[in-house]
């Protein structure tokens, strides 16, 4: 079977790993991007010097339109998609949650739970075999206080989704689990507002340091091969024991 990836919000971060690792697995991978365009084009042009097959396609996922249109355009330039990454989130600048506002909380859920929820309906629709994993966070159990509630919460929405769609396509040949990162040095903090935030919070970490985007990154392709063959439902956390 020709495995085809579908990564969401890969021009950078632990979705641009989880491209790079992917296609070095012999996977065919559609890097999502939704405005870094020169980014995703610079790693295609990374995978594809690396003797691998990659193409870029710009698509905002938090919108339903965009989403059709990303999984037809993969097809068209790659193929049917098999295996989907969920991987495309965002948070917004640190703030108490009596100071939130709703355009805010609302902004926040589109970005990471109704993303996943719209990549995963087209996969579920699409995909006959394969795998997806969704990008959680050890916020949906720590609640993210003083800093991010918005975030937390929908992270949260994305484990539920995680575990009811594992079972509704169990039967069906498509595995879902989801990566769960703690503190993972990518430039989403300094979208937070704290560019310096995993190293302000790293010795208070069980294993005294924050973790790399590759790290999570071979999580997510463990689970997505077939040497996860017996696991759907599940939450991994990549996160030094947080
Ligand atoms: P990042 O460096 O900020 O990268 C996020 C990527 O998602 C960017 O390429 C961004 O592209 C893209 N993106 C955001 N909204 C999008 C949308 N609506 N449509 C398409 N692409 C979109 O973040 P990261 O740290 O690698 O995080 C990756 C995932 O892991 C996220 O789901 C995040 O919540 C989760 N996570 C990260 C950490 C951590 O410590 N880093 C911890 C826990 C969980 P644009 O800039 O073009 O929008």
């Amino acid at each position: 079977m020709t495995k085809i990836a579908l990564v969401t919000g890969a021009s950078r971060g632990i979705g641009a790993a989880t491209a790079k690792l992917l296609a070095v697995q012999g996977y065919a991978v559609c890097i999502n991007y939704r405005v870094q365009k020169e980014l995703a084009e610079q790693l295609v042009t990374q995978i594809q010097a690396g003797g691998g097959k990659a193409v870029a396609v710009q698509a905002d996922v938090s919108l339903e339109a965009d989403v059709i249109r990303l999984f037809d355009e993969a097809e068209r330039l790659l193929g049917p998609v098999t295996h989907l990454v969920n991987n495309a989130g965002a948070l917004f600048r640190q703030s108490r949650l009596v100071d939130m506002e709703l355009e805010r909380f609302n902004r926040t859920l589109q970005a990471n739970a109704t993303s996943c929820f719209l990549c995963c309906r087209e996969a579920a629709r699409r995909i006959k075999q394969g795998a997806i994993v969704n990008l959680s966070s050890v916020a949906a159990q720590l609640g993210a206080p003083f800093e991010y509630i918005d975030y937390a919460a929908a992270k949260g929405a994305v484990n539920s989704l995680t575990k009811g769609l594992a079972k509704e396509l169990a039967g069906q040949g498509v595995r879902v689990n989801a990566v769960s990162p703690g503190l993972i040095y990518t430039d989403i903090h300094a979208d937070g507002g704290e560019p310096g935030r995993v190293d302000r919070l790293a010795s208070q970490l069980p294993m005294g340091r924050g973790g790399q985007p590759e790290e999570v990154a071979q999580a997510v392709a463990w689970l997505l091969s077939d040497e996860a063959s017996y696991i759907t439902g599940t939450i991994v956390d990549v996160a030094g024991g947080r």
